[in-house]
């Protein structure tokens, strides 16, 4: 039952415990996956601004490419026309075009028909050819400053054509100053689009009104129809922005696109996802790496506090517990109650606890004891006899009466006849052996218990104690003798009552043969 007790009190320990622990653990559990999610959503935020950012200033940097080869262009158009019958001049104005702009891989000028006027450099060898690149078609076609979609220039490589139409002094029109463009191989387009600051997975890469990649880090993919992806569906709507998104191949991106007007163009710049977000994984692998330690510390510590909290408690309560099914025997636990509340409640425990032994043992002494002589009273005597029968242990018993006590009394009072009873006992207690126990039956009846005695043994005690009695004087200043009958366990009786009827029965011999004698049950 007990055991039952401490085993509740243990498991309700156990799971309030468990249950700080448990909400600690799953308030920084939850910490940990903010912090996480919010370092995410902030690397994300910040990528999509920084590839917004990046988008729009390279887009910017390309318009201005562009609108500088147009307006180089513009500025050479009425130079073809004054020198149009001049082959030299117009070589010359052409080569220092293609000389000093340094934007164009090819410069030439071209009839109403596409037949090449003049182009430079001259080691091209492309005088009097007719030209029939889309972008040619589309500069005769549109007569306006233009940017040319991509397409397989002369070389038979990805070109676009910078144009402007030649008009004569009546308006009629001459044909184009053109500057061509090969998008793989232009160092002006190149330092723009290659030339970017990426440190990790980052790419730039450009698409033309059809949704066709015109340039790629990745060479191979140039070409390719990237359409379906939803950031260059939105730069070729004219749109800039930030978004994330699966790119053609299902890879996860934070993709910045922002359109280059003059051109059509889109220019994207994207990072994958995951390798933004990485640092922040890291971030919280470190984190915990670093922070369990002092966790498991505190944890430890946490325990160690409760764990010293609770042992004196626990102490005292299974003390008080013991005193509570009468265990008065047991020696208050020597705990050390470290902190005040403890220290309170023990020495209020050891206070009510000793004074409850003081009253218990009163109490005690009370029940077993003749309050006349002070030895123990028939109730005692009973006690031990059962207990001795109980556990089959050998003992003697001597039964004392008092000789003519009647009279003593009648002769000296009743007060003196006290102070006789209280002599014997004193006489009998000086006489008998240590281990013997000398009680008080009732009246002048008295009864010394002797463990691990037997009859012959008991005659012994029993004649010192008559012999004193016998040759001292009592308080009444005369001899007051004593009879007692000497009987044995289990010889004599196996149970209280017979063995008191034995030891009565030679008593009442001693009696009979004129008293101041000892008789042992036969
Ligand atoms: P015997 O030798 O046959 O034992 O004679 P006796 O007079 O001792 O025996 P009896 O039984 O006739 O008398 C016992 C007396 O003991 C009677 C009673 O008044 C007295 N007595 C019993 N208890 C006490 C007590 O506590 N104090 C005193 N003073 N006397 C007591
Ligand atoms: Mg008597
Ligand atoms: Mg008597």
């Amino acid at each position: 039952m007990r055991a039952k007790q401490t085993m509740e009190k243990y498991s309700i320990r156990f799971w309030i415990t468990s249950l700080i622990l448990l909400s600690m653990f799953l308030t920084l559990g939850l910490c940990i996956i903010v912090v996480y999610k919010l370092t995410q959503q902030t690397l994300i935020t910040n990528t999509l601004e920084i590839n917004q950012g990046y988008a729009e200033k390279v887009a910017k940097t390309t318009e201005q490419f562009f609108n500088q080869s147009k307006s180089t262009l513009s500025a050479y158009s009425a130079e073809m026309v004054t020198n149009r019958h001049d082959p030299e001049e117009l070589q010359h104005e052409i080569d220092e075009i293609y000389y000093s702009s340094k934007q164009f891989n090819s410069v030439l000028f071209a009839d109403p028909n596409g037949r090449i006027i003049t182009s430079s450099p001259q080691s091209l060898n492309l005088k009097n050819q007719t030209i029939k690149t889309a972008g040619s078609k589309q500069a005769l076609q549109e007569r306006s400053l233009i940017v040319s979609d991509p397409h397989k220039g002369i070389s038979g490589k990805l070109t676009i054509l910078v144009s402007t139409p030649v008009w004569g002094r009546n308006g009629e029109y001459l044909g184009f100053l053109g500057g061509s463009i090969l998008l793989e191989e232009n160092d002006a387009l190149d330092s723009i689009l290659k030339d970017h600051f990426y440190q990790d997975d980052s790419y730039l890469f450009v698409v033309c009104p059809s949704g066709n990649i015109i340039y790629h880090p990745n060479l191979k993919r140039i070409g390719e129809s990237v359409i379906k992806n939803e950031a260059v569906q939105q730069v070729l709507k004219g749109k800039q922005g930030a978004r994330r998104v699966l790119n053609t191949q299902n890879m996860d991106m934070l993709a910045g696109y922002s359109p280059v007007k003059s051109s059509g163009w889109g220019i994207i710049s994207q990072t994958p996802t995951e390798s933004t977000v990485n640092p922040s994984t890291h971030l919280i692998k470190y984190m915990l790496l670093y922070t369990s330690p002092f966790f498991l510390l505190f944890l430890f510590l946490a325990l160690w506090l409760a764990k010293t909290i609770i042992t004196p408690l626990k102490e005292l309560a299974a003390y008080s517990e013991n005193l509570c099914v009468g265990d008065f025997k047991q020696p208050m636990p020597n705990i050390s109650p470290w902190y005040k509340e403890a220290e309170m409640l023990y020495k209020a425990t050891a206070l009510g606890v000793n004074s409850l032994k003081q009253q218990i043992n009163h109490l005690s002494k009370e029940a077993y004891t003749d309050p006349l002589t002070q030895l123990a009273n028939q109730r005692t005597i009973r006690m031990l006899i059962s207990d001795w029968i109980g556990n089959h242990n050998k003992f003697a018993i001597i039964f004392i009466d008092l000789d003519s006590f009647k009279k003593v009394n009648d002769t000296y009072g009743h007060d003196t006849g006290d102070q006789v009873l209280k002599f014997l006992a004193k006489t009998m207690e000086s006489e008998v052996r240590k281990q013997d126990i000398c009680c008080r039956y009732g009246g002048e009846e008295f009864v010394i218990l002797l463990p691990e005695t037997n009859k012959h043994t008991a005659l012994n005690v029993a004649e010192r104690v008559r012999r004193k009695m016998a040759i001292t004087p009592s308080p009444t200043g005369k001899i007051v003798t004593l009879s007692a009958g000497v009987a044995a366990y289990p010889a004599d009786g196996d149970c209280f009552t017979d063995l008191f009827k034995a030891a009565d029965k030679a008593l009442y011999q001693a009696k009979r043969q004129g008293r101041n004698r000892i008789v042992v049950v036969e």
